[in-house]
């Protein structure tokens, strides 16, 4: 009997969850709705450096990871390296507000690293009413990057600025504003922002035939983490991330794009095979990147711009290859969201995952 009367209980309970999903749905969606408009993760940060990846993909479509996108965290100071498509979203996913970005760095100019820019200005300006433009900062021909992304979205920002009014997109802060630094020659290197305690480097990496393309290594309070940008094995990643507490590398396993290039061709898809091809030798494997690590004595690796995507829990083990074997501190593979931590005052390294 106490049985029966138990299934019937649950079975209204049920049926009036069924009857009132509508406003049970609204009231759930407000509080989520609600804590989302509160959030702000950098805010409750320790001192330090942090890195939080907007963007762990390649242009190999992955529909689990953004385009290339790195945000670095000093003190309360926020600056994007990169921003391929999909990286407002996982920023607002972190709970990182575009509107405190201060500047952005491009490594160089494929549009894997471009593709995510318009939206990411869009929310930094909208997000607390900028009267600057985003600064884009970046070796010769960032001036073009951001004379042309300000032209194509000209029309759409006299929309917002007409339809909100200036006092929420003032018209002043549309669009980008660029600062070109000069390249440096072979392995130098040179100095793009001093200020606050914070030193960041820009170096020129090997991702031929593609020029000029840089990393960067970011100094702040006795902490360091440098982002090598997309290269193959580069002397000049070396002597720039010597001793750094984090390098956040991009990675491409030769044995996998192998696989998808015999594929591509068994499918009688040339051009896609001859791509894949090509793309192999420009950025660095799993295991090159290990042993630079040793070389430059860096404390942990974070690799990134993963080619080709692993869609299934196990590939990254041939993706790694014998990289654990080459270098003995930790090396990760990036998620979108993912944060790594560098706080001020000590030597710890912390990993965890921001947002939702
Ligand atoms: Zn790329
Ligand atoms: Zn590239």
């Amino acid at each position: 009997m106490k049985r029966v009367i138990a299934v019937v209980v649950i079975a209204v309970l049920l049926a009036g969850a069924w009857l009132f999903r509508g406003p049970i749905a609204l009231k759930l969606s407000d509080r989520v709705v609600a804590a989302g408009m509160k959030t702000d993760a950098v805010a409750g940060l320790p001192d330090g450096l942090h890195a939080f990846v907007c963007g762990s993909g390649s242009p190999l479509p992955d529909r689990t990871r953004a385009g290339p996108c790195l945000t670095v965290i000093a003190g309360q100071r926020v600056f994007l390296v990169d921003a391929g498509e999909g990286a407002a979203e996982v920023l607002s996913a972190g709970g990182i507000p575009a509107g405190r970005i201060d500047r952005l760095f491009l490594t160089h100019f494929h549009s894997d690293h471009l593709d995510g820019l318009s939206a990411v200005a869009l929310q930094r300006w909208v997000g607390r009413a900028s009267t600057t433009p985003l600064l884009l900062v970046g070796p010769p021909g960032v001036e073009r990057i951001a004379a042309g992304f300000t032209e194509a979205y000209a029309i759409d920002n006299t929309y917002r600025t007409g339809h909100h009014g200036p006092a929420v997109a003032p018209p002043s802060g549309a669009g980008f504003a660029a600062q070109a630094f000069a390249m440096p020659d072979g392995q130098a290197s040179v100095v793009v922002l001093d200020e606050g305690g914070l030193k960041v480097t820009a170096f020129r990496v090997d991702h031929g035939p593609v020029e000029p393309a840089v990393g960067y290594r970011f100094d702040y309070r006795g902490r360091s983490l440098v982002v090598s940008g997309d290269t193959s094995a580069s002397p000049g990643l070396v002597a720039n991330a010597r001793g750094a507490d984090l390098l956040v590398h991009d990675a491409l396993s030769p044995v996998l794009v192998r696989r998808l290039k015999a594929a591509a061709l068994a499918a009688g898809q040339k051009n896609r095979g001859k791509i894949l091809e090509d793309i192999i030798n420009y950025h660095a494997s799993p295991e090159d990147v290990a042993r630079e690590a040793r070389q430059a004595g860096v404390k942990s690796v974070l690799l990134t711009h993963l080619v080709p995507p692993l869609p299934l829990p196990g590939l990254d083990v041939p993706f790694v290859g014998d990289a654990r074997k080459l270098y003995d501190g930790p090396l990760w593979l990036a998620r979108d969201r993912d944060l790594i931590s560098l706080p001020a005052g000590s030597e710890k390294i912390e990993r965890k995952r921001l947002g939702r």
